[in-house]
């Protein structure tokens, strides 16, 4: 059937038709989007505007890349379909591929999204340890403001009460404590651990939940949705000793840090610590098709090869895994290889966020820029003394005009529940440095017109 593409027509049949999953960054309303090619997007009005936010933090290898699309068509036309309750050949590979670039031995399961490779992450660390004779840790400790996914286990993770109070009860046993926040604590980069209260308070959580009911802590090797939160160089390695110390796994959700984004292949490797079970989503097929995956240590898999009917693991999906996705995951992932695009992302974030530091900091709203690798986030205050967060609406109207001049980027962060005041930007890591040139004069002159 011919999908007609007439601006006006689209953007009323949306609105008749389509119910959004958020309501639209844009205040000015839905954009539909026709095309795309590199780091640039086209709506069915013909205006082009370079994507910041690559899409929802996924397009790393960008837009248009027929190499991925012919990977899923060759292997659509080989085999289009099988569970993986039996195998097939390019889950094998990419689980191959995946151990390769983990660096260590883990086990993969396959998923959809990355709502549902946490919950498959939750499911296996709960029974991990009955079989291993603790069945009583079953609580999860995450962090305030971190985002997880929109399922009811991945949602009792997320740490921001707004996206959540209106589909309470969620799932029971997740506790969250304050996440590192560099630039509104006394903590720093380089911090000894046992200067981290960030760190101590997971410890003294952890202790007064009572360890034996701790089935492990879930992180964010950076805090993303949550305003790009970078830890202190220790914070992650410290929980971990801390995790271990209390039996508890530690999972590391790479939904959006992985595959290149932080400069490096996963975000934990930037920061010397060995995960329990990560998950991952979004850069896998640089949001081609849907797929997720969990990895587990083999350690933790050993468990769930008992003899006992009830020792493995009870999770079945109809399309985790599908042979199309993985094709082009393995395609996608090689494109990365052989563009280097973690060292790329490296450079070039590390250029783009000295080249915002300079530019914005005299600005009397910019109190922070942050990032790590092609992900930024700008911090937006009244006033730098108190550091109290800019009003939303200035925020907005910063994106409305970035939008205006061709530039989407994107808001995050609950400094405040409810309130956003981090302008974030994750562009492909393939983006052209002219391209990345525009990022940046576009969002300091628009800065520049909200100064007063
Ligand atoms: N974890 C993180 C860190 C995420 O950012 C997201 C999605 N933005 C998810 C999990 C959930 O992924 P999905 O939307 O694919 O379910």
């Amino acid at each position: 059937m011919e999908i007609k593409d007439h601006h006006q027509t689209a953007l009323k049949k949306d609105e008749d038709y389509i119910w959004h999953s958020m309501k639209p960054y844009n205040p000015e309303g839905t954009m539909v989007v026709k095309e795309a090619e590199g780091s640039w997007i086209t709506d069915t009005d013909g205006k082009k505007y370079l994507d910041a936010m690559s899409g929802l933090w996924c397009v790393n290898v960008g837009y248009g890349r027929s190499e991925l699309a012919e990977a899923a068509y060759k292997q659509l036309k080989e085999l289009a379909y099988y569970p993986l309750t039996q195998s097939h050949l390019p889950a094998i590979k990419l689980g191959e591929i995946l151990n390769e670039i983990l660096d260590d031995d883990y086990v993969i399961f396959f998923s959809n999204s990355g709502s549902e490779a946490n919950e498959v992450a939750f499911k296996i660390a709960r029974q991990y340890h009955q079989q291993n004779g603790e069945p009583h840790r079953y609580k999860f400790i995450s962090r305030y403001r971190s985002y997880h996914g929109n399922t009811m286990g991945a949602l009792a993770a997320t740490g921001q009460a707004q996206r959540k109070f209106a589909y309470e009860p969620l799932s029971p046993g997740f506790i969250h404590v304050a996440p590192p926040d560099l630039y509104r604590t006394n903590e720093k980069r380089d911090s000894k651990p046992k200067d981290l209260q960030s760190v101590k308070d997971i410890d003294q959580v952890m202790t007064w939940e009572l360890s034996e009911t701790v089935a492990g802590m879930i992180m964010e090797p950076i805090i993303t949705g949550g305003g790009v939160l970078v830890p202190p160089d220790e914070y992650m390695s410290s929980a971990k000793k801390v995790c271990e110390k209390h039996g508890a796994l530690l999972i590391v959700d790479e939904v959006i840090c992985g595959f290149g984004r932080t400069g490096e292949p996963f975000g934990f490797m930037n920061y010397d610590v060995k995960p329990d079970i990560i998950t991952m989503a979004k850069g896998l097929t640089s949001g081609y098709l849907p797929l997720s995956a969990t990895a587990v240590k083999k350690e933790i898999y050993e468990s769930f090869k008992g003899t006992d009917q009830y020792d493995y693991f009870r999770h079945i999906n109809t399309f985790g895994g599908n042979p199309a996705a993985c094709a082009l995951a393995l395609r996608n992932l090689e494109i990365m290889e052989e563009e280097n695009l973690a060292a790329r992302s490296k450079k070039l974030g590390e250029q783009l966020k000295s080249e915002l530091t300079s530019l914005l900091e005299t600005h009397p709203f910019v109190g922070d820029v942050r990032g790590k690798g092609l992900l930024i986030g700008i911090e937006l205050v009244k006033d730098k003394q108190s550091k109290e967060p800019i009003e939303e609406k200035v925020i907005n109207k910063v994106i409305a005009s970035c939008k205006r001049k061709g530039l989407i980027i994107g808001k995050n962060g609950a400094t405040v529940a409810g309130f956003t005041n981090v302008l974030t930007l994750a562009p492909p890591l393939t983006i052209k440095e002219e391209d990345l040139a525009f990022v940046v004069s576009t969002l300091v002159e628009t800065l520049g017109e909200v100064k007063d």
